[in-house]
C-alpha cells in the first residue's frame, strides 16, 4: 500500500533523525523512514492536509497540521517539485525531483514556523540528495551517544568491520558525530571527512562500545588496543587507518 504524504513532510523526511513530537510519532515516523530508505520504490500518494506521519500526533499536544500556514507550506513545496493532491509516484522519484528542483536555503523561508529548522538537519538532508545520496539511516544509541552509520550494532561494530574487537567509534571533527569507521562517514555523512590536528588531541573523540566512555585521543593512541576504563580489547588493526583520522 502507497505511503499517504503531505507536501512539506517529502521534506522533513530528509532531516529525520529518530526524534519527533512524542515516542509513537517518532516510532511511526522511523518506520515510515526505514520503508522509504530500504525500498526507494515505494509508493508514496500526495494528500491534502494530514497524512500517514501527522496520524500519530500526541493528543497532548497543541494540533497544528489542518493549520492554514502549515497547509499553505505544503502547497509550496508541492508547486515546486511539480506535483498534484493525489498523485502516486514513487519515493525514489521524489528525491530526484528533490535533487533537480530545491535549494537547500529556500528551507528557511518556506518552514520559517518549524522549531525543528534550526537543528539544520533538513537543509543536510537537502544537500545529501543533490548530491546523489539517499535518506541517512537513523543513528544507532549506543550507551546514550549517537552513532551514525551503516548496519551499526550495539557495540559500535558496523557493515565494514564487525570482528568482536571493532568496538570503537570515532568522532569526526567536520561533523562533530560519531561512526564506527572511515567507510561508514563516506556512506552516510554527505560531506569529505577532515581529520584530528595534534592540537586537538586532548579531545573525547572515540567511544568504547563496550563500556560507553568517550576517551580522549590522546588516551586512545597510548592504551595499546585496550580500553583503560573496562578492559575490552580493541582492534590493533586499526593502526594501519590512524592516518584517516588522526594527523600524525
Ligand atoms: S524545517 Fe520543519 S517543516 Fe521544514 S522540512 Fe524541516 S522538519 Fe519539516
Ligand atoms: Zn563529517
Ligand atoms: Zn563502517
Ligand atoms: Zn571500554
Amino acid at each position: 500500500m502507497a505511503i499517504h504524504l503531505r507536501g512539506h513532510h517529502l521534506l522533513c523526511l530528509l532531516g529525520y533523525r529518530g526524534i519527533g513530537y512524542s515516542e509513537q510519532f517518532a516510532r511511526n515516523m522511523s518506520s515510515v523512514h526505514d520503508r522509504l530508505l530500504k525500498d526507494p520504490e515505494t509508493e508514496v500518494c500526495i494528500v491534502q492536509g494530514p497524512d500517514d506521519l501527522c496520524a500519530c500526533f500526541p493528543d497532548d499536544q497543541v494540533y497544528h497540521c489542518d493549520d492554514e500556514h502549515v497547509g499553505t507550506r505544503d502547497q509550496r513545496i508541492l508547486q515546486r517539485l511539480g506535483l498534484e493532491i493525489g498523485e502516486e509516484l514513487t519515493w525514489g522519484e521524489i528525491q530526484s525531483r528533490i535533487a533537480r528542483l530545491v535549494n537547500p536555503e529556500e528551507i528557511a523561508e518556506w518552514c520559517f514556523t518549524c522549531s525543528w529548522r534550526s537543528l539544520g538537519y533538513c537543509e543536510e538532508g537537502v544537500r545529501r540528495i543533490r548530491a546523489g545520496h539517499g535518506l541517512v539511516p537513523l543513528p544507532a544509541r549506543i550507551h546514550g551517544v549517537e552513532v551514525y552509520g551503516v548496519q551499526v550494532d550495539s557495540q559500535t561494530r558496523c557493515g565494514h568491520y564487525a570482528s568482536d574487537r571493532d568496538i570503537i567509534a570515532i568522532r569526526f571533527p567536520c561533523c562533530d558525530t560519531y561512526y564506527p569507521c572511515y567507510q561508514c562517514h563516506q556512506a552516510v555523512a554527505g560531506h569529505p571527512a577532515a581529520t584530528w590536528s595534534t592540537e586537538q588531541f586532548d579531545r573525547k573523540a572515540i567511544l568504547c562500545g563496550a563500556c560507553g566512555t568517550e576517551l580522549t585521543i590522546n588516551q586512545y593512541l597510548a592504551c595499546d588496543s585496550v580500553c583503560p576504563y573496562c578492559g575490552s580489547q580493541l582492534n590493533p588493526g586499526c593502526k594501519n587507518h590512524y592516518h584517516l583520522y588522526f594527523e600524525r
